[in-house]
């Protein structure tokens, strides 16, 4: 898979994404990431990126022409068809069901405003969608950008060791979140280890896992169980 980032800070992404399963996905080839900066694409003497918003008012805008030139630039580098995707505020949130599904494609072109935020007529013409990381303000959306690239690498064939982690992840499947875990040593000043776990009985270790799963969703994000489509085998577990 290709990310291509528009921002005025590509370094940034870069770093971000330089250590752990993105650094060896992008060692091993699975993923590669390319920064595009629009102050490269700006004209003029002093390569003005932004300037006033009609209407007053604090801050600034991000200019049109540089951010096309830079967008027409990055679509060019490569033949493969690319979502392109504005990290903003206002966009719908970033689920794991939604990073899966930008997992699959081939290309990505992540755009990250700065300011104000773009000139809104770019998004009717050059963007597909908006994604929000969160009901908060960043002042700028390479945080935003480089959550996208982390969620996205880790789920490309081959980028984690073991398959199955990221099926068991929360928001996987049936969108649980993920149970307990523990490692050694089995007895410590913290506490014991949970007896199922080191029984060696993978049926009880799943009943328990499951259990867990259940009850920490419904005490803490309630609103992901869909109590309704529960079935006896999870109310059963609901009520031991
Ligand atoms: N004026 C904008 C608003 O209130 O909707 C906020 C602009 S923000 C200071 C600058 C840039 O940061 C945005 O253009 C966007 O790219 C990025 N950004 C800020 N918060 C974000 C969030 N929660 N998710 C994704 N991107 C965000």
């Amino acid at each position: 898979m290709r990310i291509d980032v528009v921002s005025l800070f590509p370094d940034f992404i870069d770093q971000a994404a330089a250590v752990g399963v993105v650094g060896r996905a992008r060692e091993r080839g699975l993923l590669s990431l390319e920064g595009w900066n629009p102050r490269d694409y700006a004209t003029g003497n002093y390569r003005r990126v932004d300037d006033r918003p009609f209407g007053g008012g604090p801050g600034m805008v991000m200019l049109l022409d540089p951010l096309l030139a830079t967008l027409a630039a990055a679509r060019a580098a490569d033949p493969a068809p690319a979502r392109v995707i504005y990290m903003s505020p206002q966009g719908r949130p970033l689920t794991q069901a939604k990073v899966r599904e930008l997992a699959q494609l081939p290309r990505l072109i992540l755009l990250c405003g700065r300011y104000e935020g773009v000139d809104e007529r770019l998004l009717a013409s050059e963007v597909d969608e908006e994604l929000s990381i969160g009901d908060y303000v960043l002042s700028g959306g390479e945080l935003a950008a480089a959550v996208v690239v982390d969620a996205v690498a880790r789920l490309q064939d081959g980028a984690l060791g073991d398959v199955e982690s990221a099926v068991q992840d929360s928001f996987e499947g049936d969108g649980l979140l993920d149970c307990p875990h523990y490692t050694r040593p089995v007895e410590h000043a913290l506490g014991r280890v949970p007896d199922v776990l080191l029984s060696g009985n993978h049926a009880e270790i799943a009943k328990w896992r499951r259990q867990q799963s259940l009850v920490r969703t419904l005490e803490r994000r309630p609103e992901l169980v869909d109590e309704a489509a529960l079935g006896k085998a999870d109310r059963r577990l609901l009520a031991a």
